[in-house]
Order: structure tokens, then sequence, then C-alpha cells
């Protein structure tokens, strides 16, 4: 079996769904791991995504987590590694982003690292080390509000410096704008002035395309996934379509729900709206994880079947903080993620067959709960979601479509949307 080309170690699992969507729009072959997995990959792949579930666990764990997934995919013989961040560059002052690069430089034996969550297609770009998601600096964005992530400053720079002993620069538009040599030139003098990090703005496509041109050959990069983009051109490849294998849906459609970032609260509004049926767990019981899945499925159990019905946690800022403060931000955070996880368990069991989880840590917390430790990339619903499959043995019997949702992502129909584009494949 040929090596793999990239391997890439994603800090969250929707953002590994989403890294691993880019590179199967270039045709790429692409499989995503839950964790590093005990057996070996299947078939042979271009790109292997080893999601982990290190954003927001202590830097230290990240670190470990993030060189043992590195060790087996330089095993597998990847040419180059991926570190893929929130596109929202999701941490705080003690990480994970900044440690974990630094122990993947050392790793990869790379002493140069260009960091960037740019996705213009997503509304995420980068302009003097600032980071807009449309047009607003990050700090003025829901993110200031996020449960385990606020992001408070906009500039990158600033943020990466704070959580790293390397030095870090700015790659900036001027430079951008000239070209990959450019850029290779700029990288080189940074180096030589001892930086070993530089922030690189971003604010199109084809900005993209330069960034990725000037990092072939190295090691190690580190960005949201729209550097995903411009990566193939630096390596052959013979292009695969992914409709023609994809596997058709079967079983019941239903969404678990526990982001409570602003897009997908009105995603969970448009539902609501349309008639669809709908349980919300109640935040401020969140102590009591078990119980609080269990009113949730007793709940769904007599509705599975004709149409999709969603669980759902989310709330408004407010309320989470309401909830936060009387249970504490981690225990909040990770009781209402067991529970969903619970339910998205005995959903599957009870014969759920495509399944949408809304929430990164969510989505970390319900693939764990399934047993998933391999996923197949399908279709894309929006930029950054695809439909995935998981093959039988993922807590069902005829294998599992799900789609994992980052927060921010999609439009308001998202839910109704990803279910008719399913459909229309059978
Ligand atoms: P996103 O992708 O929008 O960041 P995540 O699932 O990554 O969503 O993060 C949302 C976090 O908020 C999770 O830890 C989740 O358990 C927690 N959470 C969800 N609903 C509530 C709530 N009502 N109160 C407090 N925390 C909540």
């Amino acid at each position: 079996m040929s090596a793999p080309l990239i391997g890439c170690i994603a800090d969250d699992f929707t953002g590994a769904t989403d890294l691993a969507n880019q590179f199967m729009r270039a045709g790429l072959r692409v499989v995503q791991t839950i964790g590093v997995p005990q057996r070996g990959l299947a078939s042979a792949v271009d790109v292997v995504v080893v999601a982990l579930k290190s954003r927001t666990v202590p830097a230290d764990v990240a670190v470990e987590e993030s060189l043992v997934a590195h060790r087996w995919l330089a095993t597998l013989g990847c040419q180059q590694f991926y570190f893929k961040v929130c596109s929202t560059f999701d941490s705080t002052a003690q990480g994970n982003i900044g440690p974990v690069t630094e122990a993947l430089m050392q790793a990869t034996g790379e002493n140069f690292v260009v960091c960037t969550p740019a996705f213009p297609e997503n509304h995420r770009t980068v302009y003097q080390g600032y980071l807009f998601v449309g047009s607003q600096p990050l700090h003025e964005t829901s993110m200031r509000d996020h449960p385990l992530t606020p992001m408070t400053d906009a500039n990158l720079v600033r943020v990466m410096q704070a959580q790293t002993r390397c030095r870090v620069g700015l790659i900036a538009y001027a430079d951008v704008a000239q070209g990959a040599d450019r850029v290779r030139e700029k990288v080189a003098s940074l180096q030589a002035q001892g930086y070993q990090v530089a922030i690189a703005d971003a604010l199109s496509r084809e900005d993209l395309w330069v960034l990725g041109q000037a990092v072939a050959g190295r090691r190690l990069v580190t960005a949201g996934s729209g550097l995903a983009i411009g990566l193939p051109q630096n390596f052959v490849f013979t292009p695969s379509s992914v409709e023609e294998h994809f596997p058709r849906p079967q079983g019941a459609c239903a969404i678990v729900c526990g982001s409570c970032s602003e897009a997908t609260r009105r995603q969970v509004q448009t539902f609501i709206d349309a008639g669809g049926s709908t349980f919300r767990l109640d935040p401020l019981s969140v102590g009591d994880a078990a119980l609080l899945a269990q009113k949730a499925i007793d709940w769904a159990m007599p509705r599975l079947g004709q149409h999709p019905i969603l669980v759902y946690s989310s709330a408004t800022p407010e309320e989470v903080r309401r909830t936060q403060a009387l249970w504490g931000q981690d225990q909040a955070g990770a009781s209402v993620e067991h529970a969903l996880g619970q339910v998205a368990q005995a959903l599957v069991a009870q014969g759920v067959g495509q399944l949408i989880v809304a929430g990164g840590e969510t989505s970390g917390a319900c693939v764990q709960a399934l047993g998933i430790d391999q996923l197949q990339i399908g279709l894309q619903i929006d930029p950054g979601v695809p439909w995935c499959f998981a093959g039988p043995g993922a807590g069902s019997s005829h294998g599992l479509h799900l789609a994992l949702k980052s927060g921010n992502f999609g439009t308001d129909d998202f839910f109704t949307k990803a279910f008719r584009q399913l459909a229309a494949l059978a």
C-alpha cells in the first residue's frame, strides 16, 4: 500500500472533518480516524486526519496526545504534517496551539512554522495578523462568549506569542500578495531574525494557494482547514470521485446539538419554526448527566422514524453563564457533553442511521460514546461540513451516516438541507 502524502492532527472532531472535507474536494482520498486507531488503515489513502479532542484539555495532555498521533502518522510514511486548529483560533493563554506546535516542531525536525487560521470561503480572513470573521474582528464576535475558549483578542501574533516560547512573527499581506517566492524570502528573513513561527495573512483562496506553495517541502504547518486548499498542488496524485462509492443512507434521522454558537442557535430556531420535533435539555439540571440523558431518550424513542428529531442544549450566553455559575464551567460543559453522548448512543442503538451532531466538543463526546474509530469522508453539505460514513460496528449493524458540524458552520436550514441531500443519494 502506498504511503499517505499528508498526515494531519486535528485538535477537535468537527475541525478534523472540515479538514478532511477540504482534501476530499481536491480529489484526494481521505480517511479520518478518531484518535489513534488500534488497527491499520483499511485502504490506501492520500491523506490521514487524526481527530483528537485536545483543544481544551490541559496543555501537557494535548502535547502528549499530539505526539502519539504524530508517531503513528510518521510510521505510515507521511511526507508532511498538518496541525489543524480552529478557524477562530480557539485557545487560551495556556494553549493549546502554541505548546502543541512547539512539540510537533521538535518531533518533525521542522524549524519554522507558518500558521494561519484563514478560510476566506467561510469568512475567516487574516490581515496584519488580525483575524476577522466576516467584517468583524474576532473579539467583537460571539467568540468572546464561547463557553470554553472565549477569544478576547483578534491579534493572532499576540495570542500565539502568549502560548509559546518560540518567537512569533508576521507574514503580512503585502508579502503574500507578491507570491510564493516572496513569502519564502520573508520566511528566510524572519528566520534570520530568530523567529520560529509566523502568523500569515490571507484574504482569498488565491492567498491560500500562495501560502500552500510557499510551505512545499516543510515538514509541519499549523493552520485552520483553509490552508488545505493550497497543499495538494505540491504533490502528485490521481484524483478520485466520492459520489461513486459513498454508501446509501438507511435508518431514522436525528440531530444532537450541544453547540451554543450563534449559527447553531439560528439553525435550531429554523428547525423549530418549520415544525420539527425538538427536546431541550434543561441546562440548569446539568448536575445529573444520566438523568438529563434519560429524559431526552424517553422523549425521543417513540418519535423515531417518520421525521428527523432534534435533542439540544443550546442556550443564550446569559443562560450559559447562569448554568456555569451554578455548576462551574468545566463541570457544566462535561456534563452536557456526556448526556448528549449517551443520547446519541441510544438513538443509534434504536435505529437512527443518519445523525447530525452540532458542536465541536459535542461531536467528540458523541463519537467517543458511539465507539467510532474511522470515518469515510463523503459529500459536502456546507463549507466545512461533509457527510461521513462509519462502517458497521459503530454502535449499529448497518453503519452510520454522520455529519459533525462545528458550531458556527452551516446555513440556517442546515439540518433539513443535510437530510435532503442524503435522501437524494438513495
Ligand atoms: P461549538 O462548536 O459551538 O464551540 P462545542 O460543542 O464545541 O460547540 O462547545 C459547546 C460547549 O458548551 C460544550 O462543552 C457543551 O457541553 C457546553 N454546553 C452546551 N449547552 C450548554 C448549556 N446550556 N449550558 C452550559 N454549557 C453548555
